[in-house]
């Protein structure tokens, strides 16, 4: 398995709890084994007889920005993610998913908050059946993705990948993966995995300009926002101190109005340094991302064997010490 790229994270957090090394001589504890893992990370179980690893949901997703010729790992993100997809969304309660506009969903949060913020986004995900979590255990070695969204019989979950200590730059990851279900990007494929934009680029997908105009729009309220500050002259805590004021007043998240001067400005230094400014403390976003998804998931819905395959790939290696191997 490693030998297919799949990074002994992933394979720990696939590993039963009841596997023990005795069970080694089993030749039925062997095969219930194999079938655990190919189930939890998306392999088709015959090949684990032998050497090669094959991957169930192959070619099936759309990747962005990924350089060329890198099936293997295309093949390893996909097949991990669409299972965990899959066991989110049936542990989920389904909703009849509206057909709505970035500027609608915005009316909605701003009928209730004084912006639309990371929590909000959260909340409207789950309102409307998309489960939402933040992976702490990657298929690959690379943290390479920022998001994935999964496909399943018209349902969706989206897959958080790369964390931050403040909240607004997983905000847009989330409002743009958002994007790209409600504009129905996940029409004929079973993901979209949204790598880390890199030198490879093809230039101009569509797809994804169309989901940072969405997400942006969201978040925002125009999809072209104009900023007008003296910023230049700005130490972080003064533009801190400006996008608080200035956040709420257009209905703007004061962090991501930072993050979004910061894009027209090209000042990504002084925009980042302000953020710890604008929040009163740093700490691993993912922790409350997979703390709402811990409340709202219905975990009885899921057999023993995957609630627990989650519940590793949400918390991560550090804590689960106490599972076997
Ligand atoms: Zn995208």
């Amino acid at each position: 398995m490693k030998k297919s790229g799949l990074s002994d994270r992933a394979i720990d957090a696939a590993w039963p709890a009841w596997w023990s090394d005795d069970l080694d001589a089993s030749p039925s504890s062997r095969a219930e084994l194999r079938f655990a893992l190919a189930r939890k990370l998306g392999l088709s179980p015959k090949p684990l007889l032998g050497e090669r690893v094959e991957f169930i949901w192959r070619d099936r997703a759309r990747f962005k920005h990924l350089s060329a010729g890198d099936d293997i790992r295309q093949d390893a993100i996909t097949s991990f993610g669409v299972s965990i997809g899959k066991l989110l969304i049936r542990a989920t309660p389904a909703v009849q998913l509206p057909s709505v506009t970035a500027e609608e969903l915005r009316n909605v949060v701003l009928s209730a908050s004084p912006f639309v913020d990371l929590l909000s986004l959260i909340t409207i995900c789950w309102g409307v059946g998309i489960p939402v979590i933040h992976l702490r255990v990657f298929p690959l070695d690379q943290k390479a993705m920022h998001a994935m969204v999964v496909e399943d019989q018209g349902r969706y979950a989206i897959l958080l990948g790369r964390d931050a200590q403040y909240p607004a730059p997983i905000a847009f990851t989330l409002a743009h993966e958002l994007g790209h279900i409600m504009l129905g990007h996940l029409q004929g494929t079973s993901a979209i995995v949204d790598l880390e934009e890199g030198e490879y680029d093809a230039p101009g997908d569509p797809q994804e300009d169309e989901a940072d105009s969405f997400a942006i729009s969201l978040l925002t309220g125009t999809p072209n926002p104009e900023i007008t500050t003296s910023v230049d002259s700005f130490g972080a805590r003064a533009l801190a101190h400006a996008v608080l004021l200035a956040g709420p007043l257009h209905g703007i998240e004061p962090g991501t109005l930072a993050l979004c001067l910061a894009h027209r400005r090209k000042k990504w230094p002084a925009a980042m340094a302000a953020l710890k400014y604008v929040y009163t403390e740093g700490k691993p976003v993912w922790q409350e991302v997979n703390g709402i998804a811990n409340s709202q998931l219905r975990w009885a819905d899921l057999s023993d064997e995957s609630a627990s395959f989650l519940e590793n790939v949400m918390l991560g290696p550090d804590a689960r010490s106490d599972i076997g191997r």
